[in-house]
């Protein structure tokens, strides 16, 4: 059965700014959907206007990747929906994929512990995102360097735990550099942060950020053969000997 990936976005910029829109006709769902649907991926969209964000629990159980773009409206998102997300990542082992200034949504900081705080500056330089780790499912058929002309620039600190694994370090034009392609084990699921992604550049049209994220599906879905986790009173497996108090 092919990954079921959920591609979840705010879907505000697009509605209120004709610059967003132009880049991003159908939204930015649609441009993240697209290159995972022709990977083979199985893939629905949602949004935070939809009743539940578009994030029921019956979506979440047939989600085993989910992805998340957000930015001015981290606060509307429901403590609910962010406590159910969680759960599927940590106890059931959905992989979570956050994108750009989904470094402040709720979800993320919930399962960093950190402010998740960082430096910015939207001034359309130029970003050089260096391959640290070649061999990573991640980079798959990534050059070396991956050159973005405009960007909006992320610096450190970026205040966040120490990755499990740093895929990749992003260099910019202005001065500065960036922990980006940061992969975790949150319990018994994946979760990685990739930072391109501001809506007023093409970003997620560029070929090997389409690869990275396919990549990155790949490696954050839980594999099927996981026994899922029993908590509880457990009977033991063979008669104990008789103890005394
Ligand atoms: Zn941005």
């Amino acid at each position: 059965m092919s990954i079921r990936v959920t591609v979840w976005n705010e879907f505000r910029h697009e509605r209120r700014n004709p610059r967003v829109a132009q880049i991003y006709p159908s939204g930015i769902h649609e441009a993240i959907a697209a290159p995972l649907r022709a990977a083979g991926y199985q893939v629905r969209t949602a949004t935070l206007d939809e009743p539940e964000h578009g994030l029921s629990r019956e979506v979440l159980a047939e989600t085993d990747v989910l992805t998340w773009w957000g930015h001015m409206a981290h606060g509307e998102v429901q403590d609910e929906i962010v406590a159910r997300v969680q759960e599927r990542v940590v106890r059931d082992g959905m992989g979570l994929i956050v994108l750009h200034s989904g470094h402040f949504s709720k979800i993320f900081k919930r399962l960093m512990g950190t402010s998740c705080n960082l430096k910015w500056r939207e001034a359309g330089e130029k970003e050089r995102i260096w391959v640290l780790e070649p061999g990573h499912p991640i980079a798959r058929g990534l050059p070396e360097c991956i050159e973005l002309e405009h960007v909006e620039m992320y610096g450190e600190r970026f205040d966040i735990p120490a990755p499990d694994q740093l895929v990749f370090c992003s260099w910019f034009q202005g001065g500065a550099s960036f922990h980006n392609g940061c992969c975790y084990q949150r319990g018994q699921g994946r979760v990685f942060y990739f930072r391109p992604g501001h809506e007023t550049f093409p970003i997620y049209h560029q070929p090997l950020v389409q690869r990275v994220l396919v990549n990155a599906v790949a490696w954050a879905a839980p594999s099927p053969e996981t026994t899922p986790v029993q908590f509880g009173n457990r009977p033991p497996l063979e008669a104990l000997p008789a103890h005394r108090a």
